[in-house]
C-alpha cells in the first residue's frame, strides 16, 4: 500500500484516487513540452474532497525542476503570435489596475515574450525560466541580456531580493509540485501594493466536464488542476487574496485552431491539407482570432493586508 496522500493545497488527507496513470514509462523532459498535444495522457491523479484540487502523484513530482531544466521545445516558437497577443492583453488589463507599475517579473518566462512586451510598455522586466534551452533561444532570438532572462526558478539569488510591481505566472502554477510555496515565493517578490497575475486552466469549467479525459489541459506537464475555489484557498494560504478573477482570452491563428480540432475530429485534417495546397485559403489560415474558451482563469492577486504588514 502506498503512503497516505495529502492535498498539496490544504493538507487534508481526504484525497481520493481520481484517474489512473496513462504513461507506461518514466517521465522524460520531452513529455513536458508546452507544445505537447497528447491530450488526456497524465500521471496518476488524486482529488481532494475538501478543496477540490486535483494533483498528480508519483516519484517524478520531486524531480520536476530538473526535468524542466533539460526541456527542449523546438516548436515552442510556433505559438509565438498566440502567446504574444495574450500577453499584450494581460499586461493591458494589469496596468489598468496598477497604472503606476514600473517593474515586472515573469516566472516561467519561456523565451521571454512577456519581458519583451513589458519592455515595450517601458517597464523594467525580468524573466525567469528553468529550461536552459528556452533561455538560450530567448536570449539569442529576442536580444535579451543574461540579467533580463535568468535560468532558474524562484526564489533566485540573481534577483538580489528585488521586489516587483507586477509578478506574472502565466500557465505555470499547474506545472509546479508545491503551489502554495510557489505562491508564497511569488508574494515575497511582490512589492506592497503590487499585483500578482496568475493564469491557469479551470478544471471545473464546462469544457473540462464535457471533454472529460480528453480535455486538452489533461497532459503530463500539468501536475496540479485548479478551479476558482482551490485557487482562492491556495492564495489565502500564501498570504494573497483575489482582487479580480476573469476568464482568459486566447488569440489563435485559424490554422492552429484547425489543427487542434483535427485532434478531436480527424476528417478536419483532410480539410487542413486541402487548405495548405491553396495559397489564398492559407492566408486566411494565418489570420488570428480572439477566443474565449471559458476553461482558463486569470487571477489578479494582491498581498493580504494582515500579512503585508508583517
Ligand atoms: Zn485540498
Amino acid at each position: 500500500m502506498q503512503d497516505t496522500v495529502l492535498c498539496r493545497i490544504c493538507g487534508s488527507d481526504a484525497v481520493t484516487f481520481w484517474r489512473k496513470r496513462t504513461l507506461s514509462r518514466k517521465l522524460v523532459p520531452d513529455d513536458l513540452r508546452i507544445t505537447d498535444s497528447r491530450y488526456g495522457v497524465t500521471l496518476e491523479l488524486w482529488r481532494c474532497k475538501y478543496c477540490g484540487f486535483i494533483q498528480a502523484n508519483g516519484a517524478e513530482i520531486e524531480e520536476l525542476f530538473n526535468l524542466y531544466s533539460e526541456l527542449d521545445d523546438p516548436t515552442y516558437e510556433s505559438g509565438r503570435e498566440t502567446r504574444r497577443l495574450q500577453m499584450q492583453w494581460l499586461l493591458k488589463r494589469a496596468l489598468r489596475i496598477h497604472s503606476s507599475a514600473e517593474t515586472l517579473l515573469d516566472i516561467g518566462a519561456g523565451t521571454g515574450l512577456m519581458v519583451i512586451e513589458a519592455k515595450a510598455k517601458n517597464l523594467r522586466a525580468v524573466g525567469i525560466e528553468p529550461s536552459h534551452s528556452l533561455v538560450t533561444a530567448g536570449r539569442a532570438q529576442n536580444g535579451l541580456s543574461g540579467s533580463e532572462l535568468i535560468q532558474g526558478t524562484i526564489p533566485n539569488s540573481a534577483l538580489n531580493s528585488h521586489a516587483f510591481d507586477l509578478v506574472c505566472m502565466i500557465d505555470v502554477i499547474e506545472h509546479v509540485a508545491d503551489p502554495v510555496t510557489f505562491l508564497k515565493d511569488a508574494a515575497a517578490a511582490l512589492k506592497p501594493g503590487g499585483l500578482c497575475v496568475v493564469v491557469t486552466p479551470d478544471v471545473s469549467s464546462a469544457a473540462a466536464k464535457i471533454l472529460g479525459e480528453r480535455w486538452w489541459h489533461f497532459r503530463l506537464a500539468h501536475v496540479g488542476y485548479f478551479d476558482a475555489h482551490s485557487m482562492d484557498l491556495a492564495a489565502q494560504l500564501a498570504g494573497l487574496h483575489i482582487r479580480q478573477k476573469f476568464r482568459a482570452k486566447w488569440f489563435f491563428p485559424i490554422k492552429y485552431l484547425a489543427e487542434r480540432i483535427a485532434v478531436y475530429f480527424p476528417p478536419m485534417s483532410r480539410l487542413n491539407q486541402a487548405v495548405a495546397d491553396r495559397q489564398v485559403l492559407d492566408r486566411l489560415y494565418q489570420q488570428t482570432v480572439p477566443l474565449n474558451l471559458h476553461d482558463s482563469l486569470v487571477f489578479f492577486l494582491t498581498k493580504s493586508a494582515t500579512l503585508a504588514s508583517n
